[in-house]
């Protein structure tokens, strides 16, 4: 077939580098365009030197003298900055990889799309905090978004051939945290190192502390509401400690499909790099003899607010899943620095809301500015509620 030209944001990063390991592995399919990183620019300049970009951007301006020194002799273009990161999603390319971390990802994101070409969204922030604007451009634009957060991949499989009309129920799994099994009067003693630790899947620091909090499932609702256009009700959460079904989908005949698979990125990015046609997954295939069993049960309200903080927010619509990730964001900071306990995080993230609610921007129009603006609001209200915490 013909070669596909291919752009990486976040191309340093635990998505992006599993995504480059993909397209290493037939580097003849593909003609890399962009690739995108952060601090790490050791890792982007090697990448660059292997992959052989027309252009590789890094987000901070201090560090485009060191991109530069990295990249000397080789020919390829160097920029820097969030202006630079949005030109490049303009360069033309087949198909997009979404995967910076954090609100950062919306506007490449949303540059991406103009072009009508076919975005693979990792970044869920831009799901959760401009779902309407997303899809939107996208429908203007007659680009394509493929999801490829595990769950959503999952459901989009399972939803092929098949009409949003006929679905019941929409059940996304979590494997319950590093604290599924403690007491939920213990959970306030939760130290960074305990909170650290996830019992299958290997990740960033962060997004393992959203796991265990339940926060990252909580996004996830959202972005399956906004992406599947699914109403809240229709969204259910299910604790499946073996993490291998990623989701199913209920049907009103009563059929539930159930997309099974190993814990690895590299299925829901491969599916959304082959789409509509399958690749092959350089991982050894489950044995499901071998695993025996898999087991369910029902996530408890007491010990994962989050979960009832995503109801809230897919109710109140607008720009509450702005401020919702906004102040996440920040309880999470604060977690991490350890001036918060764990418990903490959630009330951080509830009194950002109603501090938000009451002052009535949350039903402004869902545009880039008004996310940021909102972005920004919420994070002062989580600092200030966390210094109230404090002392
Ligand atoms: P990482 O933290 O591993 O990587 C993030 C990437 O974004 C890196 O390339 C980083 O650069 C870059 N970056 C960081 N800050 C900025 C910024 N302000 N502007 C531009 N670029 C920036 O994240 P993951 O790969 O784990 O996750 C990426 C996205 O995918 C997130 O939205 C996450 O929720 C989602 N996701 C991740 C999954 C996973 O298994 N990891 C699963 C499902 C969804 P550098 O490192 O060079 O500083
Ligand atoms: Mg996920």
């Amino acid at each position: 077939g013909s070669v596909k030209r291919i752009s990486i944001f976040g191309a340093t990063g635990s998505i992006g580098q599993s995504t480059l390991d993909l397209i290493g592995r037939a580097p003849e399919q593909y003609k890399v365009v962009v690739l995108t990183g952060g601090a790490n620019i050791a890792q982007l300049a090697d990448d660059a030197k292997r992959f052989r970009p027309d252009v590789v951007v890094t987000a901070y301006p201090d560090k485009l003298d060191d991109l530069k020194a990295a990249l000397e002799g080789t020919g390829i273009e160097c920029a820097a900055g969030q202006e630079a990161l949005v030109e490049a999603a303009s360069r033309p390319a087949d198909w997009i990889m979404s995967a910076i971390v954090g609100v950062a990802g919306l506007a490449p994101g949303l540059k991406a799309l103009e072009q009508g070409t076919t975005l693979a969204l990792a970044n869920k922030e831009s799901l959760v905090t401009a779902g309407p604007l997303l899809l939107e451009t996208a429908r203007r634009y007659g680009a394509t978004i493929l999801p490829v957060d595990s769950e959503h991949s999952a459901i989009f499989q399972a939803l092929v051939g098949e009409e949003m009309d006929a679905v019941e129920r929409i059940v996304i799994t979590a494997s319950g945290g590093a604290f599924r099994d403690w007491p939920v009067d213990q959970l306030a003693n939760a130290t960074l190192a305990q909170a650290s630790t996830h019992p299958n899947w290997d990740m960033g620091q962060r997004i393992t502390i959203d796991s265990a909090s339940m926060f990252n499932k909580a996004l996830e609702v959202i972005e399956t509401k906004e992406f599947f256009g699914a109403p809240p009700e229709m969204i259910e959460v299910l604790v499946h400690p073996e993490s291998l079904i990623h989701a199913l989908v209920g049907f009103n005949d009563g059929a539930l499909m159930a997309h099974v698979g190993p814990p690895d990125m590299r299925h829901a990015i491969g599916y959304a790099l082959n789409w509509p046609d399958r690749g092959h997954l350089p991982v050894d295939r489950l044995d499901l003899a071998k695993i025996r069993q898999l087991t369910f049960r029902a996530p408890e309200d007491a010990r994962y607010p989050a979960l009832q903080l995503a109801q809230d927010v897919m109710k109140t619509g607008g720009l509450s899943g702005a401020v919702f990730n906004g102040a996440k964001e920040r309880a999470l900071d604060h977690f991490i620095a350890e001036r918060i306990r764990f418990t903490d995080m959630a009330a951080l993230v509830a009194g950002a809301l109603e501090e938000l609610m009451r002052q009535n921007v949350i039903n402004l129009e869902v545009t880039l500015d008004n996310v940021r603006q909102l972005d920004h609001l919420a994070r002062e209200a989580a600092d200030r509620i966390a210094l109230d915490l404090v002392t």
